[in-house]
This record gives structure tokens, C-alpha cells and sequence, in this order.
């Protein structure tokens, strides 16, 4: 009920959207064949499909519903934000909300992180980082200094320059890239790491890499390093310790800015606001964030930028050395307005504290699974995690793979009331922050099955 669309069957649903709708990441090999789950409501960490069937949600949507489905009290700001002011451009007024969001999220970023440079969501998030880079750097009187160091398994977004700093070969393999800019260094992932090394010798390895990479391109090319904290779709991802802190001294050696990409562990997914400095010890130059912040309410993203950047070239220019970035929807009322709700309830019902304390039992469940034949590795890190299904993990050196594994997987899961994001031959899973232990228990019994 209060849908603005009549209720209609799930062939007719699905004969919509196999005539008209384009998915992200679509097969167009197979574009209009596919059966898709249709959502239609939600509840807490359930989602409901056009068939009645209630569904687990294993992924969080894409990693951001934290605080769960059917939130009224979010219903009502959104509702109540409408009918104040739903619009006005970013570009030469700005708004109440936004304005408190912005002051808010200073408040959360760790060091001297505190402008903020409102988005659409994580992509132009990136987008907006990398070009801010590049102006910086042209502002400093230095316009050669524009290379972005990169890692391959990384996830940045999907315009042209986010999609470019993306490190997975298989996007590659249709499109476009801004390839000239962009240089790509290997994931920092142990599973992978040779025979007979040890976790310490390969992160030193990969942080040498990171130095050697600067070194060829040159010092004064090189602009910024990007790296999630945890590569998150490259399959929960989680480096050796020390790693990012040993890549921000190699960065601040040779004058690069790092670029920390929180889209997917800020707001809590890690037990903390950001994790950047609370998980892994380091204060970047540039947060990226957006997803958990309005937990999918509205879509929301930000670029916050170190008081350091600013005073550096605000002190170096004359008037009229403008930052040509920017959105329609840049600071949207209605997506601020969601977003401060979303942290007030975080803060009220003690999400933080509750993925904390969850953590340890959440990671004990998922790697139990590790004992089933096909599964090669379990990994994870707050309440994010990834079971990794190998053709024959006694095979370790030949880690062989089937690349539909984790669909059928999904499949199976969904027909049994859990749906867990494939990845190639992973499935990963980031719940809803307010998961219980009952919850989980119920999640990986189904997956187990
Ligand atoms: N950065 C990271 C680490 C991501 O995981 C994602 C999306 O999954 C993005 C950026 C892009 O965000 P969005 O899909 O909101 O544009």
C-alpha cells in the first residue's frame, strides 16, 4: 500500500524490466532474458520480493543499508524536508541542512579534514577527489604532476575517471579508460600472496611496489594514491597490518596526497564513523564517502578535503581561480536532511558500539564455513565478509576458479530466503548494521545449506 504504482504481477514486473531496463553491469549477451528478484518493501534486514517471499539482505543493498528497511522516522524528515524546501541549487545559495551536514561530517573526519564538496554519491565522489588533485596541483604552478597510483581489485565508481582508477581486469575489457593518468599497482591480498612468504614480507613487497611505482613515474608526475581501506567488491579485500601506514609515509616522502575511498567502510561498516584513523591509523588528505550515510534513504556522496589543501593553494591564487566541479543536486536538501537523520539514529541506537561488539561473533560464524570442501577462504572485518569458493582448494598454487560459482550460489541462497552478492567466484556479505547473533545464525546456516 501507498505505492504510487498498482500492484501487478511479478511476470508483468519482470516483462518491464527485461524490455526497458538496463542494469548495472548488464550481460548485454543476454539482455532481456534475465529473472530478476523483484523488491517491493522491507523491514529491518529483510527484503520482500513481488512473490511474498522474504529475503535476508546479505549485501546491505550494495553495502549501505545500515540502519535496516521501513525506518518511519525516515520516512518523516524525508517527507517533512519535501514540503520545506525539496530544491535550490547548490551554486550560489546554499541551505540550512546542508550546511549542518557539512559542519556534521567535519566533525566525524579525523584530523584536519573538515571541507566538504557534496555529491550524488560515490563515483562523483571519487570523480570530484581526483579532479580536485588536479587542480590543486594546477594551482600549485605544477601541472605535470597528475598520475594517480592505483590498485588492481579496487572499486572506485563508474564515471569516466573513477571507473578509470578501477582496478578489476574483467571491466576492462569493454570500455574505455583514462589509461594516460592512471597506474595500477598489485592488490595487497595475503590469500593470493606466493608460496612460502610470509604476511610481513608481502606487504613489504607491496608497499616497495608503491615506492618503486613512484619512483619510475617520477616524483613530480606522480599526484595521488587511491585506496579503499578494504578493497570492498574486489572480495573484502583486507591488506597486512601496517600496510596503509607504510603507503601514507611512502606518499608523504615523495609529496603525493593520499586518497582514502570510505565509500564503503565509513558509517559504521568497521564499528567507527571512519576507519581510516580509528582502524588503520592513518589521516589521509581526502576522504571519499557516501552509501551508510544516508543508509540508501537517498542517495548522497561527499569529497572531504584536508584544511591543509585549501590554505596551500587559496594562499597561493588571486580571486577567480575557480573549482569547475560540481552537480545540480551537489548539497540536495531533501538526501542532507536524510543523512543527518541517519546519524542521529546511529548515534541514539548505538550502531557503532552494537557492530563492535558483533564483530567477533559475526567473523567466528562465517569463517566456520571455511570447513566446506569448496570454500577456499573466508575473510572479513567488521561486518563486511567474503567466502571465497575455489574448483579445488587442496590446489592452493592453481587457485582455479569458476566464474559462475557465486551466482549459483546467490540462486540457491535466495531460494532459500538469503540473498549474498556475487563476485565472480565469491559471494560477499555486508548486513544491515543493526544485525542480531539470532540473525546471523540464520544467515549462515542458509549459506552453509
Ligand atoms: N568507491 C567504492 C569503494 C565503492 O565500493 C563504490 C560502489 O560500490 C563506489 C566508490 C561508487 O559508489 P556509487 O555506486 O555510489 O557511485
Amino acid at each position: 500500500s501507498g505505492s504510487v504504482i498498482d500492484r501487478q504481477s511479478t511476470e508483468n514486473l519482470r516483462n518491464k524490466d527485461n524490455q526497458h531496463y538496463l542494469h548495472p553491469w548488464e550481460d548485454i549477451g543476454s539482455f532481456g532474458e534475465n529473472q530478476r528478484t523483484v523488491a517491493v518493501g522491507g523491514k529491518g534486514i529483510y527484503l520482500y520480493d513481488s512473490e511474498g517471499n522474504r529475503l535476508i539482505d546479505g549485501p546491505g543493498g550494495m553495502w549501505c543499508t545500515q540502519i535496516g528497511y521501513g525506518r518511519k522516522e525516515m520516512a518523516e524528515v524525508i517527507a517533512r524536508q519535501i514540503m520545506r524546501t525539496p530544491y535550490y541549487s547548490p551554486f550560489n545559495l546554499t541551505n540550512d541542512v546542508s550546511a549542518v551536514l557539512a559542519e556534521k561530517l567535519a566533525q566525524m573526519t579525523p584530523g584536519d579534514l573538515n571541507t566538504v564538496f557534496f555529491t550524488t554519491g560515490g563515483s562523483t565522489a571519487v570523480d570530484s577527489a581526483l579532479r580536485f588533485v588536479s587542480f590543486y596541483n594546477n594551482c600549485k604552478g605544477r601541472p605535470e604532476k597528475k598520475k594517480i597510483i592505483s590498485r588492481q581489485d579496487a572499486y572506485h565508481g563508474s564515471t569516466y575517471l573513477s571507473a578509470s582508477a578501477s582496478g578489476k581486469t574483467r571491466d576492462k575489457n569493454f570500455q574505455d579508460t583514462a589509461a594516460d593518468i592512471i597506474s595500477f599497482i598489485g592488490s595487497p591480498n595475503p590469500f593470493r600472496r606466493p608460496v612460502g612468504m610470509s604476511e610481513e614480507e608481502f606487504r613489504d613487497a607491496k608497499v616497495k611496489e608503491l615506492e618503486d611505482r613512484i619512483l619510475e613515474l617520477g616524483p613530480a608526475n606522480v599526484a595521488a594514491f587511491i585506496a579503499e581501506p578494504i578493497l570492498a567488491s574486489g572480495g573484502v579485500v583486507i591488506p597486512p597490518a601496517g600496510y596503509h601506514k607504510m603507503c601514507l609515509d611512502i606518499c608523504r616522502k615523495y609529496d603525493v596526497l593520499y586518497i582514502s575511498d570510505e565509500v564503503v567502510t565509513g558509517f559504521g561498516r568497521l564499528g567507527h564513523w571512519f576507519a581510516s584513523e580509528k582502524v588503520f591509523d592513518i589521516v589521509p588528505d581526502i576522504i571519499t564517502c557516501a552509501k551508510g550515510m544516508t543508509s540508501g534513504y537517498q542517495p548522497l556522496g561527499a569529497c572531504i578535503v584536508s584544511d591543509n589543501l585549501i590554505a596551500e593553494i587559496s594562499g597561493n591564487t588571486g580571486k577567480g581561480t575557480i573549482f569547475s566541479n560540481g552537480y545540480t543536486y551537489s548539497g540536495h536538501p531533501v538526501a542532507c536532511a536524510a543523512a543527518l537523520k541517519n546519524i542521529e539514529i546511529m548515534e541514539q541506537e548505538k550502531i557503532l558500539e552494537h557492530v563492535r561488539e558483533t564483530e567477533p561473533y559475526f567473523l567466528q560464524k562465517v569463517k566456520e564455513l571455511e570447513d566446506i570442501p569448496i570454500v577456499g577462504n573466508v575473510r572479513g572485518q567488521g561486518l563486511m565478509a567474503c567466502v571465497e569458493c575455489l574448483l579445488d582448494p587442496d590446489k592452493q598454487s592453481s587457485l582455479a576458479l569458476d566464474y559462475e560459482m557465486g551466482g549459483r550460489i546467490d540462486k540457491k541462497c535466495q531460494a532459500m530466503g538469503l540473498i549474498v552478492r556475487p563476485i565472480i567466484n565469491m559471494n560477499v556479505m555486508s548486513p544491515p548494521l543493526i544485525i542480531t547473533r539470532e540473525q546471523i545464525d540464520e544467515m549462515v546456516q542458509i549459506l552453509r545449506r
